[in-house]
């Protein structure tokens, strides 16, 4: 390691103690950006990469709400403003149980190179609760989401921070998130993305996060002259990205074999097609219910439930050749990335953000295969966001066709954005470095045009 980045890292740690998912995400960048601090002392004489990993502002606060039967509970929220200098604030909002401040600060610091490969004016933030809506009545979702918001509203606006959905937001807390923003400012504006279609939504923006997943692929594929059809492939999850990462998988004409969550997993060889998918979203987005009643409706397919003392993850070992990880941080371990190998999987495209661990995007690195970290290949879900933003403001949507097309462009400028920039920095075929050096030197030009701010 050089001593840029051990000294970097040092100092990361003992500021920041036990936040070791945003000493992983640094260190990923911070092995990136070495590469451009040698070639540019620009940037390391104004320290822009040390600025970068200080957030612009945190705020936590207190969420209390009222259950059903009237019992009180506090939660924690939290908003990250982690940069602004090529637009306000944008990323999304989590609740989960496992929220805590280092969770939101990788995800925020993340979101900050994310947003800046889309090429759209957005700066990079993140929030969410440690709330978890699994179980909750819809009366207590919408009594939670108004609490948050209650604080919320202070600190966010159209044209400051533009938070949106992630693990465990989707349309109905958005709905609620924006319900009471409206009546907090007693205004109409594009404060949220994510937004139902007939109050402000972009058509595609459901979907968005997941076809961009597949359009990353399949320009990766492209470069060895090939296609999505007739490939095998794992997604992890069932949620909105793998959702809709299966359903653009269908219609390229691959074979979707897995879906997983907190679990277990469910393995089907038959694939899992347009009817069982419909299945999957009343399960997951109507009913709330868990992915093993698959196994129950679908004969063929095996449910596994998640092992606790496996160290891996047995979704990860099957033949295939691409892998759509869509559930969480630090899905793919060491020993999965070999299994990845093992059976054959040379296209891995990240719905996720930070699925696998360092060692694993290193074995995938040295393996060659075409790999797209989560930063590159889920920016799709912002990118539309985006285009919500501009919709919003301009108080025209757009058509259907419209919206996917400018993200099949988008996705298409990302890859060939990181396929330039490993090449210019000497290691091609690397897309983290193209997206973390991508990512970075938008950024780090404004923030050196705007000064020391
Ligand atoms: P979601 O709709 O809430 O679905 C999340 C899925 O992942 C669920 O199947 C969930 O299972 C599973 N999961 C979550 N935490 C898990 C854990 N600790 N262990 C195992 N399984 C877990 O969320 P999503 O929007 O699809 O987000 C999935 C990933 O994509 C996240 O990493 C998110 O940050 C990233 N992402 C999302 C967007 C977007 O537009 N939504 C954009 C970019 C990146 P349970 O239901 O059992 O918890």
């Amino acid at each position: 390691m050089s001593s840029f980045i051990s000294d970097l890292m040092a100092e990361v740690k003992a500021k920041n103690p036990s936040e070791p998912e945003f000493h992983q995400a640094v260190q990923e960048v911070a092995e990136s950006v070495a590469l451009v601090y040698d070639r540019h002392p620009v940037y390391r004489t104004a320290r822009i990469f040390e600025r970068m990993i200080e957030p612009e502002r945190v705020i936590q606060f207190r969420v209390p709400w009222m259950d059903d039967q009237g019992e009180i509970h506090i939660n924690r929220g939290f908003r990250i403003e982690m940069n602004s200098a090529i637009g306000p604030y944008k990323g999304g909002l989590r609740f989960h149980p496992s929220v805590n401040m280092g969770i939101l600060k990788f995800l925020a610091f993340e979101q900050v190179f994310k947003n800046s490969l889309t090429s759209l004016p957005m700066g990079g933030g993140k929030g969410g609760s440690d709330f978890d809506p699994k179980g909750k009545s819809d009366n207590e979702v919408m009594r939670f989401c108004q609490s948050f918001m209650n604080e919320l509203a202070r600190h966010i606006g159209p044209d400051t921070d533009v938070p949106a959905g992630d693990i465990g937001v989707g349309g109905r807390e958005i709905g609620f998130l924006f319900g009471q923003y409206k009546k907090l400012r007693n205004e109409f504006t594009g404060v949220l993305t994510g937004k139902g279609i007939g109050w402000g939504g972009s058509l595609i923006r459901p979907e968005a996060t997941g076809y961009g997943a597949v359009y990353m692929a399949v320009e990766m594929l492209n470069t060895r002259e090939e296609t999505m059809e007739g490939k095998t492939c794992l997604v992890s999850g069932s949620g909105n990205v793998a959702q809709y990462t299966t359903e653009k998988l269908i219609t390229l004409g691959a074979k979707v074999v897995t879906l997983s969550d907190s679990g277990g997993y469910i393995y089907d060889d038959r694939g899992i097609d347009r009817e069982k998918l419909e299945f999957v979203m009343e399960l997951k987005n109507v009913r709330r219910g868990r992915i093993q009643e698959y196994a129950d409706k679908f004969k063929g397919a095996v449910y596994t439930p998640v092992d606790p003392k496996l160290d891996y993850n047995p979704l990860w070992n099957h033949k295939a050749h691409c892998a759509f990880p869509s559930a969480t941080q630090n899905e793919i371990n060491v020993k999965d990335a070999e299994n990845l190998l093992k059976n054959g999987v040379y296209v891995i495209s990240e719905g996720a953000n930070m699925p696998t661990m360092i060692d694993g995007v290193n074995r995938f690195l040295d393996a060659g295969i075409l790999y797209a970290p989560g930063k590159a290949a889920n920016a799709g879900g912002v990118a539309v966001s985006g285009l919500e933003m501009s919709q919003n403001s301009m108080r025209l949507p757009w058509p259907r066709e419209e919206v996917d097309n400018r993200l099949q462009m988008i996705m298409k400028n990302i890859h060939q954005t990181c396929m330039e920039t490993a090449d210019r920095f000497g290691t091609p075929g690397n897309y983290v470095n193209g997206a973390n050096i991508g990512g970075f030197l938008k950024v780090a030009d404004a923030m050196l045009d705007q000064g020391l701010v």
